[in-house]
């Protein structure tokens, strides 16, 4: 059973009542997996060291993000958000939220935080929102790039994000121009997850014609996603399959809701419609289990990816930028002893010119006293 246990960190928005976003669900879901669920190995290594995961949900604003995330992790992550009118919303910039939950199952620990993005993609001009989100990505690398190479080693605290929900509209007919630009901008940085959101505005066919449509998409602009990793040979059918299951739903398409409903005398998560309830967690309703599995089965590795490709990448870029900047320094300072050699040299031979002019009316004056005492000899 998880256990929630909130954290004494200023710098991250608390929830008030994270119950655990385990707790609930196996309740309700029986397939529910959990981080007891984990290959034993893994789960060796997460009680050592207990897990930091930070989740980042970008997209238009009004796409269910926070009521997906609050879905996910049940709990309300954001309970003061305050929703803009249009008019603060044409200017708004990109604020972005981290909210930190600490929760522990059987010893194994979760630190995990989220980063929302609100007022992505509302304001005229969106060229902003792009960089504050992209900025903060990187400062979270630089910090952990700073930390690793400080005295403190072995306590880093790990901001550096995970994996990003990207959430698409299920209104237009794919990805918007605004959407391939952006993923292109993250690509390289971040674990990307595409997600349609609020699924339940499509029918099955629909959906299953979206997502076809957003995956050529993905390919034909040479959009890099999250890939699932493939299973060895030997790991067992059932995950096997799971697997299977998961890299066919991508993008998932999922909806979200923080009512519980009473549907056959079981207590469901879901939104109420005139014509019936759609069930968050029922597979046959939206993909918002597989997602869930996703993460919690492959956080792992989404980690793994996080360090060895995009934070290395960060790291080489950096250090590559560090060296340019070091020899363009040494390169600098060259040119500034020439520049000051050249000064000096020209300063020195103004002195000679100057000298040798002296010296010339030095010689002048002489000859003129010579001349002068010359004749006054003769009157004598
Ligand atoms: P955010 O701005 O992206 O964080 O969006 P919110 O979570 O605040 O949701 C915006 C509106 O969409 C709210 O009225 C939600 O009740 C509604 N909403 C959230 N999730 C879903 C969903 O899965 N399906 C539908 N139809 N509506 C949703």
């Amino acid at each position: 059973m998880w256990v929630f246990r909130r954290r004494s960190n200023d710098t991250a928005r608390r929830s008030p009542a994270l119950t655990s976003f385990l707790q609930f669900s196996s309740i309700e879901t029986p397939g529910y997996v959990g981080f007891a669920n984990l290959p034993n190995q893994v789960h060796r290594k997460s009680v050592k060291k207990g897990f930091e995961f930070t989740l980042m949900v970008v997209g238009e604003s009004g796409l269910g993000k926070s009521t997906l995330v609050n879905s996910l992790f049940l709990t309300d992550l954001y309970p003061e958000r305050i929703i803009p009118d249009a008019i603060e919303k044409q200017k708004q910039t990109v604020k972005l939220e981290a909210s930190t939950v600490e929760i522990e199952e059987r010893g194994v620990k979760l630190r995990l935080t989220v980063v929302d993005t609100p007022g992505f993609g509302d304001a005229i001009d969106n060229s902003n929102s792009f960089s504050a989100i992209l900025e903060y990505i990187d400062e979270q690398y630089e910090r952990f790039l700073r930390d690793e190479s400080g005295l403190n080693r072995r306590n880093i605290v790990d901001n550096r994000i995970h994996c990003c929900f990207y959430f698409i509209s299920p209104f237009g007919h794919g990805l918007k121009p605004l959407d391939v630009e952006f993923m292109k901008k993250l690509h390289s940085k971040v674990n990307i997850v595409p997600v349609i959101a609020k699924a339940d505005c499509l029918t099955k066919k629909e959906i299953l014609r979206l997502k076809c449509r957003i995956m050529q998409e993905i390919e034909s602009h040479g959009i890099k996603i999250y890939p699932l990793p493939d299973c060895d040979s030997d790991e067992d059918e059932d995950y096997k399959e799971q697997v299977k299951q998961l890299k066919e739903a991508v993008p998932f398409a999922v909806c979200g809701a923080n009512t519980l409903l009473e549907v056959k005398g079981k207590k469901v998560r879901g939104r109420l419609y005139p014509w019936g309830v759609v069930e968050v967690e029922n597979p046959d309703h939206c993909d918002f289990i597989k997602l869930r599995t996703m993460l919690i089965t492959h956080m792992q590795d989404l980690q793994e990816v996080t360090q060895e490709v995009h934070y290395e990448n960060y790291r080489s870029d950096r250090l590559a930028k560090g060296i340019k900047g070091k020899e363009n320094g040494i390169k600098q300072e060259r040119e500034n002893n020439v520049n000051a050699q050249t000064v000096a040299n020209s300063a020195l031979s103004e002195k000679d010119r100057i000298l040798q002019e002296k010296e010339a009316e030095l010689a002048r004056m002489t000859e003129m006293l010579a001349q002068m005492q010359a004749r006054m000899q003769a009157q004598h």
